[in-house]
């Protein structure tokens, strides 16, 4: 052919400020582009092959070379697919490579301004200009007797065609960098990017730096196979030893003999895996395969606890694995990661739209190639498929979780601990998975036993019918743990920040049950029963209670007189479960600028137990001088059994107590 120039065919000054904006944030991934496009040529070229139409010589290999040089600034992505005659260059890239672009703009006119679009829109090719001055294409189409191409374009708006030099069928592709991007060939950055995108396309990747000092290795001669480059043959002399021989003289014994080996060109090795595991059928896959698979892609030294195998053909095609990784401590925030690949591409990481929010507290893959990609993320939201595909995969999760409660108690039980957050925060996301959890939600009781709701009520039924009692805290409850343990009373376990708005769900889910935690209030198994016309008791309570409120002089805290079965308990306090409530829910909106009292006060109340010598012995002194102190004491020891004092009070405290003792010592 002769040479040929022109203008590409569509109104570039319109779409190249919009791929410039698209691709903005994401400059990089014009490798993954380049790169898929020449796994779509050698996919392609493996069919032609499966048809008979090609004959794949014995001595060639499927593979896309990258090579950077990091002195000239240019990348070639080079493969050896079916490649395109001078006629293809001119339809695909130069005329429908921006109809995309053009589909692009008639949809998205208004919003050209979304800078969230993802994947494939038949700008693939073109995104090569977000980093490049020049590029160049050098083709041979596959067909006998074809003609290499060479193409080439500087700033992408006009090219120039003539006769090309390649001489093995597919595409050698050729950046020139522009200044901002001289990044990209550096090889370093380079293997960042292609481990990014491209770690599980279906064809071998090699990386090659032009400039790098070659590497060697030496090997043995077995090792040896036809495809290495000897650079040297090297002669290793015999290994010997020093022994004794049965004279007691000194003797050098040969132990390995003298042999040659070989110092080879480092052998290239693929980058990528061609054959993830999410696509082996859950059959094939081993233990070992699924934890090596996790530890690869998630750098995560720590084991999953266990994982789901998704396999789906119809109606929509869907694989994928999903881990639910080891939490360390109830403290560790939990933030996992799902990268969401289309036929071994990968997309992105945790896209909202396709992934329920609370599964992205787990690790995972999943390749979708039915995902309509190439739209706006918004899109993505309002698509009745995504939609789908999202219950789906809760649905899998939710069933894995319920048969593994049936099947595996055991182990269920055992990784409660580290899976309850997410599930309850799944239950708070998701009404779906809620409805398919409520049943299998289970709560460690003061024991160490695992309960269901169910049990729990059934077994407290006679004391506290449709009351569940909880501990948050089991160091700063322990007092009160205690009396629980000692009048036969269990309660929950529920130390999470997500077991407050937990709670919450399980009452409206569960008409007419009650959380209340241990200290809220105290129940009537611990008092003795006073009478309603009990005066005398009623007299006292009065005088108590006008002596210990002019003591601490304090209006926000109510003051009761109990009976306590317990002698030995003097003073306790109790929090009231509603105003707790609430002031949990205004810290985590940042209210703290608020008084609680506009929501009925702090809700504690100091129980006083008439059944204590010491709260006697305050009722029978009420005028005397040190009544105040002993008042105060017991205030401050209610206050630290039920967690600890602030500091000003802690100091008041160790001043009184030092003072309490200096008196007995008198
Ligand atoms: P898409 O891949 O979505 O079709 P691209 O802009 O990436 O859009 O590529 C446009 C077209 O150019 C491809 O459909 C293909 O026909 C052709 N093409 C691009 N790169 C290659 C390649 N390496 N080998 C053969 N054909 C290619
Ligand atoms: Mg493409």
């Amino acid at each position: 052919m002769g040479s040929k120039s022109g203008n590409l065919s569509i109104n570039s000054e319109n779409i190249f400020p919009i791929i410039k904006k698209w691709l903005y944030s994401d400059h990089d991934i014009f490798y993954r582009e380049l790169i898929s496009n020449g796994c779509d040529a050698i996919t392609k070229l493996k069919k032609l092959e499966l048809m008979g139409e090609y004959t794949k010589p014995d001595d060639m290999e499927y593979k896309i070379q990258v090579t950077v040089n990091p002195d000239d600034k240019t990348i070639t992505v080079t493969d050896n697919g079916l490649g395109m005659t001078a006629e293809e260059v001119d339809e695909y890239i130069n005329q429908i490579a921006f109809s995309g672009a053009q589909d692009f703009l008639e949809k998205y006119k208004d919003k050209a301004n979304e800078d969230q679009i993802i994947g494939h829109f038949g700008l693939g090719f073109y995104s090569a200009f977000m980093v490049a001055d020049k590029v160049t294409i050098d083709s041979l189409s596959y067909r006998e007797g074809s003609t290499a191409v060479h193409w080439e374009s500087e700033g992408g708006l006009t090219f120039d065609m003539k006769d090309g030099e390649r001489t093995e069928q597919g595409t050698a592709i050729t950046l020139y960098l522009n200044e901002d991007s001289y990044e990209f060939s550096n090889e370093y950055r380079a293997r960042e990017v292609l481990d990014k995108y491209c770690s599980f396309m279906p064809i071998p990747i090699f990386l090659n730096n032009e400039k790098a000092e070659p590497q060697y290795d030496t090997i043995d001669k077995e090792e040896l196979t036809e495809k290495d480059t000897i650079v040297e043959t090297v002669l290793e002399p015999a290994k010997t030893e020093e022994k004794e021989n049965e004279n007691g003289e000194k003797e050098t014994v040969e132990i390995e003999p003298a042999k040659e080996r070989y110092k080879i060109l480092r052998r290239p090795k693929p980058l990528n895996d061609t054959t993830p595991l999410w696509n082996k059928h859950p059959n094939e896959c081993t233990e070992e395969e699924y934890r090596e698979f996790y530890r690869k892609v998630f750098h995560d030294y720590k084991e999953p606890l266990f994982w789901i195998h998704l396999n789906m053909d119809y109606p929509f095609n869907l694989k994928g694995i999903l881990y639910f990784p080891k939490i360390n401590t109830e403290y560790d925030s939990i933030e996992g990661t799902i990268k969401l690949y289309n036929t071994q591409v990968f997309i992105a990481d945790n896209i909202k739209e396709v992934i329920p929010e609370f599964l992205m507290l787990l690790k995972g893959v999943i390749d979708c190639p039915d995902l309509p990609l190439n739209v706006s993320r918004s899109a993505l939201q309002n698509d009745g498929f995504v939609k789908k595909i999202s219950d789906y995969i809760t649905k899998k999760v939710a069933d894995k979780l319920t048969g593994m409660c049936k099947t595996d108690r055991e182990n269920y039980e055992k990784y409660w601990d580290d899976i309850a957050p997410f599930i309850k925060y799944g239950c708070l996301k998701d009404e779906k998975f809620a409805e398919k959890m409520n049943d299998y939600i289970i709560f460690k009781n003061l024991e160490g036993k695992y309960l269901t709701l169910k049990d729990y009520l059934e077994a407290g039924k006679e004391k506290h019918e449709n009351l569940v009692f909880y501990v948050t805290d089991e160091k700063e409850q322990s007092q009160y743990i205690n009396m629980f343990k000692a009048e036969g009373l269990d309660a929950v376990i529920l130390p999470h920040n997500i077991d407050s708005p937990f709670i919450g769900h399980l009452e409206q889910k569960n008409e007419g049950v009650k959380f209340q935690r241990l200290d809220a209030d105290l129940a009537g198994t611990f008092k003795e029963e006073v009478k309603e016309d009990d005066e005398a008791f009623k007299k006292e309570a009065d005088s108590l209670t006008e002596i210990f409120k002019k003591a601490l002089n304090n209006d926000k805290l109510t003051i009761r007189v109990e009976k306590l079965k317990d002698r030995n308990v003097s003073s306790m306090l109790t929090v009231s479960e509603e105003s707790r409530r609430m002031q949990e829910m205004m810290k985590m909106y940042n209210m703290y600028s608020m008084d609680p009292s506009m929501f009925g006060g702090e809700g504690e109340t100091l129980v006083l137990n008439a059944n204590n010598d010491l709260v006697q012995y305050v009722l029978n002194h009420g005028e005397e001088e040190n009544t105040p102190k002993f008042c105060e004491q017991l205030y401050d020891l209610a206050l630290i059994s039920h967690g600890t004092l602030q500091p000003e009070r802690m100091t008041k405290f160790i001043a009184r107590s030092n003072e309490i003792m200096m008196l007995l010592a008198k």
